[in-house]
């Protein structure tokens, strides 16, 4: 499934692509995704141009003239840019035609992705932030309203498990099971601890190896990922080694622990016994 990593990396590679870019035409293939594309889209879009790509939690932000396209990649979704006579494949959903010849494409076996149309409204310019799907979501994990007096904060009253809580997008957004696994192993917490049991350096060091995993994932997906001029259609999600994630019965890389697996929120969750406190 896209992670933030994916969707950041994926944003980093169309940029270039789109910024400035006049929409000539737009097909819908299959309207049918996690909701429907709206059908009216084809005539709204054409002929805007889209100004600039944004990132909001994993939700990709296409600012238009008189309005946001707002993108999710669900959980099997891929974006790329291709000469405009590239043939369409049985997953290809949509398409964005741009005057320069080129063709956004929208791939999503899945289908559980996302095209839907914000309209700007007069006197409330950019106002994308309200939009229902992104109005209570909380801060983003590697800008600087996340920090540690904040999930210091936002903890005090939950007793859920720290990993449930930092997985909760109204907390932080962007945080998926693998890399909400992977940041309490590297800040040594074990994940089953009582969000309100979490200290104020141990918060700091959270938010801290949070970044550090983000970041060395959306590192790597720059140097691993696919181009996105590419015409080959799979989706470049990252293959990475992990610490704790999918290791179930191997030696900790630390301490030689066998690492365990348990199930919280009906998600699978992998820690080191000794490593995390
Ligand atoms: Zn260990």
């Amino acid at each position: 499934m896209p992670e933030l990593p994916e969707v950041e990396t994926t944003l980093r590679g169309l940029s270039p692509h789109l910024s400035g870019q006049r929409i000539k035409q737009v097909t819908i293939r299959n309207p049918h995704l996690r909701w429907p594309i709206p059908d009216n889209l084809p005539g709204i879009l054409r002929t805007q141009t889209i100004h600039s790509l944004q990132r909001r939690a994993k939700y990709l932000l296409l600012q238009c003239d008189s309005g946001t396209l707002i993108l999710h990649l669900g959980m099997s979704g891929s974006l790329r840019v291709l000469p405009a006579n590239t043939p369409a494949e049985k997953h290809d959903h949509f398409d964005l035609l741009l005057h320069n010849g080129t063709v956004m494409r929208l791939r999503d076996p899945r289908r559980f992705g996302a095209v839907l149309w914000h309209p700007e409204q007069t006197g409330k310019q950019r106002d994308i932030a309200l939009h229902p799907l992104l109005a209570n979501l909380g801060p983003e994990p590697l800008l600087d309203d996340f920090n540690a007096a904040y999930l210091y904060r936002a903890t005090r009253k939950r007793s859920a498990s720290i990993k449930q809580v930092i997985m909760d997008s109204h907390v932080v957004v962007g945080v998926g099971n693998i890399y909400a696994s992977e940041s309490l192993f590297h800040a040594g917490i074990r994940p089953q601890l009582a969000a309100n049991k979490l200290s104020l350096p141990r918060c700091a060091r959270l938010v801290q190896t949070i970044r550090d995993t983000l970041s060395a994932s959306i590192a790597q997906g720059g140097s691993t990922l696919r181009d996105f001029t590419d015409s080959d259609g799979k989706p470049g999600y990252f293959q990475q080694s992990y610490m704790v994630y999918g290791r179930t019965g191997e030696p900790c890389r630390i301490c030689g622990t066998a690492i365990k697996q348990i199930v919280q929120g009906q998600r699978s969750t992998f820690y080191c016994p000794s490593c995390q406190k």
